[in-house]
């Protein structure tokens, strides 16, 4: 299997030549197909296994169509660490670079007045910890009733880091009708839990 064969845009299968990938990985085969389809996504996968691409590159190019209102971002990827948002965001970054996409990483320990100034700008894609998006979610900077497409990144580690409460307040603002594309690396009865509620008959990909 070939990257070309996954249905992604000419466009992006250039990115990927840029970076120099010969092939995708199983999650990337198997996960990249379904999210073009706009099909929820359970992955059980680590970190290693190519994951962040099998859900950046499809996300490249579903929202590579339409354009992002002021503080309505259009796709929020949530993910427990500051680093570990950073570089989902490298990822956008680096395989989105022939398709022009808005991006906001909110994380804390950032200024408040750069990354609220990106919002208003309008995003297609919006990085963030839980804290700091509630943190600005809450002084009324996002607005999230246009996001159709929600990533939870690391689930598991969401769940040991107890950031759970924060997570299912924000999914709960956000519209009933949407994709969702849900990460972790171990699968137990509260990600299960966590799993049914986020996701609406997922394509389970167990790497
Ligand atoms: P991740 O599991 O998302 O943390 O990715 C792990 C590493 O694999 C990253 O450094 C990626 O740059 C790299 N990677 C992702 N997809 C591929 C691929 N198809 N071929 C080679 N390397 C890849």
């Amino acid at each position: 299997m070939t990257f070309s064969d996954l249905g992604l845009t000419p466009e992006t299968l250039r990115a990927i030549e840029d970076v120099g990938y010969n092939e995708p990985t199983p999650i990337q085969e198997q996960a990249i197909p379904y999210v073009l389809m706009c099909r929820d996504v359970l992955g059980i996968a680590q970190t290693g296994t190519g994951k962040t691409a099998s859900f950046t590159l499809p996300m490249i190019d579903i929202l590579a169509q339409g354009r992002a209102k002021a503080r309505m971002p259009r796709s929020l990827i949530l993910a427990p660490t500051r680093e570990l948002a950073s570089q989902v965001a490298e990822n956008f970054k680096l395989y989105g670079k022939y398709h022009k996409l808005a991006m906001a990483l909110l994380i804390g320990g950032e200024s408040f007045k750069e990354q609220e100034a990106a919002l208003d700008k309008g995003v297609d894609v919006l990085i963030a910890t839980p804290g700091r998006l509630m943190d600005l979610f809450d002084r009324g900077r996002i607005l999230l009733q246009d996001v159709k497409i929600l990533v939870i990144d690391e689930a598991d580690r969401m769940l040991d880091m107890g950031f759970i409460p924060d997570v299912e307040r924000i999914v709960s603002f956000l519209p009933k009708i949407r994709q969702t594309l849900f990460f972790s690396a171990t699968m137990d009865a509260q990600i299960r839990k966590l799993a049914d509620a986020f996701l609406m008959n997922p394509k389970e990909i167990r790497v």
